[in-house]
């Protein structure tokens, strides 16, 4: 096989579609598989919705995927440039070219005029699409059509009595009568390519081998393939169309059902790890049992065969227990840096190296207990500033003042503050008062954290420091605070 070549080619409308997200992926998947090119391709060829801000927004998410680009924006390559709206020029010759071959013709009529013809095929139950009005114009009605100054589109004149077939990886041979295609724009009366020429004409510029999207493209892929053959372009890629992305209830994903931008998910605390691996299981799979796979294994194990057919259905629920498998097995480290963003929009003052260092220390107790990321700015606000009691650490904390003097006084002798001098002194108070552990050590826990869930507790009492330890103690206690360790 000739080197691979996949591309992606999204159109800049803001954070990416998590459909757009799998198709991505899939398409990054194969060319690692392969050894290919990976190539980004931007279509902001519609300049009212491709902002610099959608557009950064794009390359912001694939990035966070980890999906780099081989080809693209940003990093340049031989088949450039890679954003649409750059390549006028290629798309204007091709619509002369086609024009001029006769493959090609001008299309007068005004969309009040397409609508209105519209209606009355609907009505008279023929199927609607362009009904070829233009497509051989005399002199004299284009003569009468230009001095009525009305601008014109271009139309691809669809060969009659075809059929245009391809053999799709995902779906088998798919054949189209050329009688099901009308006569498609390809240029609008404002001059700008249509979607499926400028894409069509740069599959074959950029030498994509594999275009791999979704199946709502299928339609597309018959013109493109016209399209080729009037450009006098010999070879053709191989497809392969993915399927759809449904709900719980089987509707294709849409915003009516929730987030469905990438950006939502990272925002909401889900880590890229998780989401690479759930995107992929979005219709591949590599046996029954597997679900958990590295991007290493995706590698090494993707392939478009085994890529199904049915609708993949989005289910967030198996997400946040990936996501959660994926949090638990976490360099403390990386899982520091990952909620850090999470703490400083939440307000604590994490942004600083002493709030850096102090959740690298909590990040191993919090391993274990997170489902998404932004679980840990509660867990975790205690470290940083005094928490009033919420209402069932207020509770928790009735009457207890004189035993948390006493776990004060326990804790002020220790000759080493760890995890297990602390434990062992709380623990042997709560022995001499008689307590269980749990009634021993609520009220504690209430008067340090301000709630009753909380990482464990000796670790964090440790990681808190023995004088704020003990001003929280005293705090609660009712007593004399002596001046602590500026956390107040
Ligand atoms: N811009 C198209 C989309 O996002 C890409 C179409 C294609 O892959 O050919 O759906």
């Amino acid at each position: 096989m000739a080197e691979v070549r996949t591309r992606i080619a999204p159109a800049p409308s803001g954070s990416i579609h998590v459909g757009n997200a799998r198709t991505a992926l899939y398409n990054w998947l194969f060319a690692r598989h392969h050894g290919g090119v990976f190539v980004l391709r931007v279509e902001d060829t519609d300049a009212k919705r491709a902002t610099e801000e959608a557009y950064a927004a794009v390359v912001e998410d694939l990035r966070w995927l980890g999906l780099t680009w081989d080809e693209g924006p940003e990093v340049g390559g031989p088949f450039g440039p890679y954003r649409q709206s750059e390549r006028s020029g290629r798309y204007r010759a091709a619509v002369m070219q086609l024009l001029d071959s006769g493959h090609a013709y001008r299309c007068y009529c005004t969309p009040e005029e397409l609508a209105e013809r519209r209606q009355r095929a609907l009505g008279e139950g023929r199927t609607p699409g362009y009904d070829g009005h233009c497509r051989h114009l005399s002199d004299a009605d284009i003569a009468r059509y230009e001095a009525e100054g009305r601008r014109w589109a271009v139309r691809f004149a669809v060969p009659p009595g075809r059929t245009i077939a391809f053999e799709d990886v995902v779906r088998g041979e798919i054949a189209t009568p050329t009688e099901r295609i009308p006569d498609f724009v390809i240029a609008r009366a404002d001059g700008s390519p249509t979607y499926v020429l400028a894409a069509g004409l740069d599959d074959a510029l950029m030498n994509i081998t594999h275009v791999i999207r979704g199946e709502d493209l299928i339609p597309a892929t018959p013109r493109q393939l016209l399209l080729r053959e009037a450009l006098g372009i010999t070879d053709r890629p191989v497809f392969a169309h993915l399927p759809l992305l449904v709900d719980g209830s089987g509707r294709p994903l849409s915003k009516r059902w929730g987030d469905v931008a990438v950006r939502a998910y990272r925002e909401r605390g889900f880590v890229p790890e998780a989401m690479v691996n759930y995107l992929a299981l979005l219709g591949w799979s590599y046996d029954d049992r597997t679900n958990i796979f590295s991007v290493q294994e995706l590698i090494e194990r993707f392939s478009l065969e085994r890529v199904g057919r049915n609708p993949a259905t989005f289910d967030v629920a198996k997400l946040e227990w990936l996501n959660q498998h994926y949090i638990k097995q976490m360099p403390p480290s990386r899982l520091a840096e990952q909620i850090r963003p999470f703490c400083i929009a939440a307000g604590l003052d994490a942004a600083g190296d002493e709030g850096r260092a102090l959740l690298e220390r909590v990040a191993p107790l919090l391993s274990e207990r997170l489902k998404r990321l932004s679980d840990a700015p509660a867990m975790v606000a205690f470290l940083f500033r005094r928490m009033a009691p919420d209402e069932r650490a207020a509770e928790a904390l009735q009457g207890q003042g004189e035993y948390l003097g006493a776990a004060a006084d326990a804790l002020e002798g220790l000759e080493r503050w760890d995890r297990a001098d602390i434990e062992a002194a709380l623990r042997a108070l709560a022995e001499r008062r008689g307590l269980k552990p749990r009634r021993a050590f609520q009220p504690i826990r209430a008067a340090i954290t301000g709630t009753l869930v909380s990482p464990p507790l000796f670790e964090s009492l440790e990681i808190l420091g023995r004088d704020e330890t003990l001003a929280r103690l005293r705090a609660a206690a009712g007593q004399p605070v002596a001046a602590a360790g500026g956390k107040a």
